[in-house]
């Protein structure tokens, strides 16, 4: 299977190459030439696999340059002990038609880890194959999630180093503690004066430094990185929809062959756009519901054809999804206009230079059979914390609200009341402050530690270890500096 770009169809890749490149000289991203099929009896062989076995089968129909043995790897490695449940993806019966796939019982709580587990593993492995004997350098900025996600996947990850940078001012105490107590020799976090901005500024300006990549070149490294544009990350997230459906079949809950419709809290469109490849495969899914908070441009894009990031920016409850500019929509204008990438450029540049762009009628009829999109602001969210909690004792993280928000709104608007998989993205002992709120319960300010006890107390539920194993754990990084001092926090880590 070769990949091409979504902006450059003269591009003929391997998976190996896409993984280690991560997106396209031209800025275009990496997508497969075709579509691997699953046929009804494959699908009935994955439901007799654990979800490691259904990793490692899906990914052989898309990453055709690695063997068996090393997805066998990659695939364990990724998906052992460090999930807390039985499978790295359980699911929860909310209702007789609504099902809960719950994607946060990795190391970080947060469904990032579905991706960021495996992706260390693809990355190195396709390094090698790619001739590079060069070390890998990993620099990230982050305002919070995928800092600590990546931290973990790689962590002692041989041939790979990492440097995460976060703003002094723009992530929450518990995201900041998490990373400044991240074990692992290969690994830095470093604070920098400043606002996300700043600190992604900066690594964007290392990533190009010429002096900084001459040295590094002769030291015997290079740069890589690990956003959620790689393939490397996407291909990971089709997994457990497959996986999904057949736990729901196996235990019984739906037919075999039967459709069910899937719900996913969207920001930069990559968790449901794996949904979208699943059911290109042959999955059976109906709709696919993109949710998204008050940053609504999703929503709007798929309701009237064009996508204008030109609007106020919203700081909301539930923070991953506060984003304008959605990366990976961009592989679905591909695939569903048929794959025409002088368009797919076309709109790309007028989205960068004149902040939007619309699509014809009839391209936006094909991507509406397949999407529904809705939106909340934040009292609709924490309203659904609450009345989820009373009506089902289930608790659920604000990323999840909005998703089930835009399920009622959905069967409201369309009395359509099949079955449903909701993507739940993250533990509520995450955003405990929030959640706390929904219940009811937000008189004074607390300390993180707090917060997790009294929401423990209200709800007699255990937070998941990794977020009590905090409380336990030592600083190894409080380091601050300016940005202007990144080029040589970077060289020393190296030794250069
Ligand atoms: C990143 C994230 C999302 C958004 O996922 P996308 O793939 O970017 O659409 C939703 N919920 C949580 C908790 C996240 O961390």
């Amino acid at each position: 299977m070769q990949y091409t770009s979504t902006r450059d169809p003269r591009q003929s890749i391997s998976s190996a190459q896409a993984i280690a490149a991560g997106i396209s000289p031209e800025g275009g991203l990496y997508v497969p030439q075709e579509l691997p099929k699953v046929s009804r009896r494959e699908l009935e062989s994955l439901c007799t696999m654990n979800y490691q076995q259904r990793a490692q089968w899906i990914l052989s129909k898309y990453l055709t340059d690695f063997t068996q043995q090393e997805l066998e790897a990659c695939v364990n490695a990724a998906y052992g002990d460090q999930f807390d449940d039985e499978t790295p993806a359980p699911i929860s019966c909310l209702a007789p038609n609504t099902y809960l796939l719950e994607l946060w019982h990795g190391p970080t709580c947060a469904f990032k880890d579905m991706a960021l587990q495996l992706l260390p593993q693809l990355l190195v492995r396709s390094v090698q194959k790619c001739g590079n004997s060069e070390e890998t350098v990993i620099l990230v900025a982050t305002s919070g999630d995928t800092g600590k996600a990546a931290l973990e996947g790689f962590q002692d990850v041989p041939g790979t180093r990492m440097v995460v940078f976060y703003p002094r001012d723009g992530v929450s105490p518990m995201q900041k503690l998490q990373m400044q107590t991240q074990e692992g020799d290969n690994l830095r976090v470093c604070a920098i004066e400043g606002n996300f901005d700043d600190a992604q500024t900066g690594v964007k300006e290392l990533f190009v430094d010429s002096g900084l990549l001459e040295k590094m070149e002769m030291g015997g490294f290079c740069f890589s990185s690990a956003n959620s544009i790689n393939w490397g990350r996407l291909v990971p997230q089709i997994v457990y929809y497959f996986s999904g459906y057949c736990d729901l079949v196996s235990s019984g809950e739906i037919a075999p062959g039967e459709t069910i419709h899937v719900v996913v809290p969207t920001g930069n469109f990559g968790n449901i756009l794996a949904a979208y490849f699943a059911k290109s495969m042959g999955l059976p899914l109906g709709k696919l519901l993109c949710a998204s908070n008050e940053n609504d441009v999703l929503t709007e894009f798929l309701r009237t054809g064009t996508y204008n990031r030109v609007r106020p920016f919203h700081l909301t409850c539930s923070p991953s999804m506060d984003i304008l500019v959605s990366s990976n929509l961009e592989r679905l204008l591909y695939l569903a206009s048929g794959r025409d990438s002088k368009k797919v450029t076309h709109w790309m540049r007028d989205l960068r230079e004149k902040g939007q762009y619309t699509i014809p009628e009839d391209l936006l009829a094909r991507i509406q059979q397949d999407f529904w999109a809705g939106s909340c602001n934040d009292r609709q969210t924490l309203a659904v914390i609450g009345e989820v909690f009373q009506t089902y004792s289930y608790l659920c993280d604000p990323h999840t609200a909005v998703a089930l928000h835009a399920l009622q709104e959905y069967r409201q608007e369309t009395k359509d009341f099949t079955k449903a998989l909701v993507a739940s993205t993250a533990s509520p002992f995450k955003f405990a402050d929030s959640v706390l709120k929904a219940l009811g319960h937000s008189e004074q300010m607390r300390d993180g530690f707090e917060t997790i006890r009294i929401l423990q107390d209200v709800t007699g539920l255990a937070a998941p270890g990794p977020i009590q194993a905090l409380a336990h754990k030592q600083v190894r990084f409080n380091q601050c500096i300016r940005k202007s001092q990144m080029k040589e926090y970077v060289l020393k880590m190296l030794g250069l």
